[in-house]
């Protein structure tokens, strides 16, 4: 059936103002500021969203979709996140990581979690290996892996500068990243190294040798969790303004603590004058939260929540940042450094991936691909296994 939204705000993410939008077959097939003739043997859901904000969906670029964890016993790995922890905060595409355990979980599991959530109606996609080199893969190598596996869009998260990574030597990095390059040149994937950044004070050094020593493009490397220290924050900077797309992470940041929130981070990069577009943020959703002592003991973890991504464009908001400019590391910037066409922006041949915002900036409404998971705050699609809301 056609669906016809209209008198929407369309942020897309540049504000375009009052529009209609017709959606067809999962696409925006039209937009306009004046309503479509539409004969009546079209069947048509029209749906009068009254003025409120209509944004992309978001696109979530480092989730732990089998869920990760598994730092604290096996007790402490955390279950596969279902569906709706997506889609009930406007989280319309995902890719999905393994981290420190990539060992009793597996990229085929991975996979088969991406798959899962696609059939559910999600767009999901992952990356091959995990923390560890060597890294684990399917098909024997990191450009089998990309070039062979439809959803496989790169290696990662690879772990640097953290007491958890297999301390990869400097060469090691550049065959993973050459092999990553190489599988994006042949198949227009993303082809990216996403590299975890841990605490330590090596930070993005062997990043920079690369850069300066070899024919490796910036953006195949892709740091994460950048905001996590404070003069790692500044050495990611400069990456940005060599090429590299820089991946803040949304997790929870207490005042004493030498991080910077993901908020403080992205207007932080924007207000340092960098190219908005290198910039982007990403949940860690599902993945554990470790706090660790001077002797790398655990002293206490939690979970990293996708939701954690609205709520930060909500604090943006509320610092009164214009959405048009907050918004594109949430969607377009995202869709754009992962090389996912028809993602992250609204406009006719898009996906039909929206989310319609109120006034208070919560989730109202969230379509994915032409199908709506949201109206009115209340989940109308829940994945396999998911208990209905009382
Ligand atoms: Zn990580």
């Amino acid at each position: 059936m056609l669906k016809l939204l209209t008198n929407a705000e369309v942020y897309a993410p540049a504000p375009l103002g009052r529009n209609h939008i017709l959606v067809a077959a999962g696409k925006i097939i039209w937009m306009g500021q004046r309503l479509p003739k539409l004969g009546p043997e079209l069947e048509v859901e029209v749906c009068d969203l009254g003025g409120q904000r209509l944004i992309p969906g978001i696109i979530d670029g480092h989730a732990h979709i089998t869920g990760g964890g598994g730092e604290s016993g096996y007790s402490s790995r955390v279950p596969p996140l279902p569906l709706t922890r997506f889609t009930r905060d406007g989280i319309t595409t995902v890719v999905g990581v393994l981290g420190t355990d990539d060992i009793t979980r597996h990229p085929v599991a991975l996979l088969a979690r991406v798959r899962g959530l696609c059939e559910e109606g999600l767009s999901a996609y992952c990356h091959t290996g995990g923390y560890h080199l060597p890294p684990v893969t399917i098909t024997g190598s990191v450009r089998g892996d990309i070039v062979h596996i439809d959803r496989m869009i790169g290696v990662g998260e690879v772990a640097i500068s953290d007491h958890r990574s297999s301390q990869p030597r400097f060469d090691e990095l550049l065959r993973l990243a050459s092999e990553a390059h190489v599988a994006g040149l042949m198949t227009g994937k993303a082809g990216l190294v996403h590299l975890h950044l841990g605490d330590g004070e090596r930070g993005l050094e062997m990043v920079r040798r690369a850069l300066d020593t070899t024919e490796l493009p910036a953006r195949v490397f892709n740091p994460t969790h950048v905001n996590r220290r404070r003069a790692l924050f500044e050495e990611s900077l400069d990456l940005a303004e060599r090429g590299c797309t820089v991946d803040i992470t949304a997790f929870p940041v207490e005042d004493d603590e030498d991080a910077w929130s993901a908020e403080d981070a992205l207007l932080r990069y924007l207000e340092a004058g960098l190219p908005p577009q290198r910039v982007t943020v990403s949940s860690d959703g599902g993945g554990c939260l470790p706090v660790y002592n001077s002797q790398c003991e655990l002293v206490r973890i939690g979970v990293g929540d996708p939701g954690a991504l609205v709520g930060c464009l909500q604090t943006l908001l509320r610092r009164n940042a214009p959405l048009e400019l907050v918004l594109p590391a949430f969607t377009a910037n995202v869709a754009s450094l992962l090389r996912l066409g028809g993602k992250g922006v609204i406009g006719v041949g898009a996906d039909a991936d929206l989310v319609v915002l109120d006034g208070d900036a919560r989730v109202r409404d969230v379509m994915a691909l032409g199908r709506w998971h949201l109206r009115g705050g209340k989940t109308t699609i829940r994945g396999s296994f998911e208990e209905a809301e009382s």
